[in-house]
């Protein structure tokens, strides 16, 4: 695959690049739904479409792209962790939220409990379900349920997301492991609310009903350090988004964050919802500053890892064509 736009062209790909680029990462993300599975651990998910697929694109100029499923609501899960750090740092601070969880990635699945008991009396990071509950327990004392959603929100650019209590309910009813995490942080005396009342927070946080609309809303504030570009809102101030952005990239896509970051290289966060929601800096450049681009992607097959398996194809191809990795230094020729 060529790695640059064609020599006589812009400098930097144009609209027109960039929007067959993501027909092209739609093609062929489409066709590996075959290959995954969705999620059946908590019983409502199972009732997903594993065929389906969507991308949205949201650019900080105005721009957008929407192909395939992206009006499908369906729940955040894991993604809400990043609107749970988000809320801890802004509100407690990087000190506070960081003397209570780590941020070293823990090469385990998300849902273990492992390290934390044999290695660690403190979560690995907020990305892995007890460090979100850790992070959950900063915030349950302090925020109703209503306010947290007011600020998913607001992060997500989406007045529209609501609790959707089937999900909640089956998670609730089948979360004994989450439950389990809740009250070994408690033995363990670092848990900063009551366990039940955090694990419930966390639970409503994972069942948050959105759209790949609304993940690439997230992935357009992140990318902007914190600004809504749309009506100039400051949600978060730029250091703990850099924050924010390092521990997606680090730990964002479960135990194969490595791999991703070497693939893809955006930061980015997925649920097993199916939903994938990643903060690039765009591939163009505008008064000399790169202009940001929220990514959200919704394929509810997911692989062996617990990524959904579509989108993780889709988004190899974007950011290869469109050098979109962080950690690609070559200017476009
Ligand atoms: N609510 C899910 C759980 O705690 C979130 C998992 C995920 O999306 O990684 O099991």
């Amino acid at each position: 695959m060529h790695s640059t736009f064609e020599r006589g062209r812009p400098m930097y790909p144009s609209k027109e690049d960039i929007k067959t680029t993501f027909t092209e990462a739609y093609e062929n993300g489409l066709e590996f739904t075959k290959d995954g599975a969705v999620a059946d651990y908590i019983p409502e998910l199972s009732k997903a479409d594993p065929n389906a697929f969507g991308i949205y694109m949201m650019s900080g100029d105005g721009d957008s792209i929407s192909i395939g499923d992206t009006e499908t609501r369906f729940t955040i899960q894991s993604i809400s962790k990043v609107i749970n750090l988000a809320i801890s740092l802004k509100y407690r601070g990087f000190r506070d939220t960081f003397s209570h969880v780590m941020m070293e990635p823990s090469g385990d699945a998300f849902n273990s409990i492992l390290k934390l008991d044999t290695r660690s009396n403190l979560p690995f990071n907020p990305m892995i379900n007890a460090g979100a509950i850790q992070t959950v327990s900063l915030l349950a004392d302090d925020f109703s349920f209503e306010e947290m959603l007011g600020f998913a929100r607001d992060f997500c650019i989406d007045p529209d997301i609501t609790l959707d209590e089937d999900v909640y309910r089956s998670e609730s009813k089948t979360g004994d492991r989450n439950r389990a995490i809740s009250y070994l942080l408690k033995s363990k005396d670092v848990l900063q609310s009551d366990p039940e009342r955090t694990i419930d927070l966390y639970f409503k946080m994972c069942s948050l009903s959105v759209t790949a609309k609304s993940l690439a809303g997230l992935g357009i504030i992140i990318a902007n350090s914190g600004m809504n570009p749309f009506n100039g809102k400051h949600l978060i101030a730029p250091d703990y988004v850099r924050t924010i952005r390092s521990i997606m990239f680090t730990c964002g896509m479960y135990d194969f964050s490595g791999e991703y970051g070497v693939r893809v290289g955006v930061p980015s966060k997925s649920g097993v919802g199916g939903g994938l929601c990643c903060a690039a800096k765009g591939p163009n450049v505008k008064e000399g500053h790169p202009v940001p681009m929220g990514i959200g992607l919704y394929g509810p097959a997911l692989d062996q890892f617990g990524n959904s398996i579509a989108s993780v194809k889709a988004m190899e191809h974007i950011s290869h064509r469109l050098r979109m990795h962080v950690f690609d230094y070559r200017p476009f020729d």
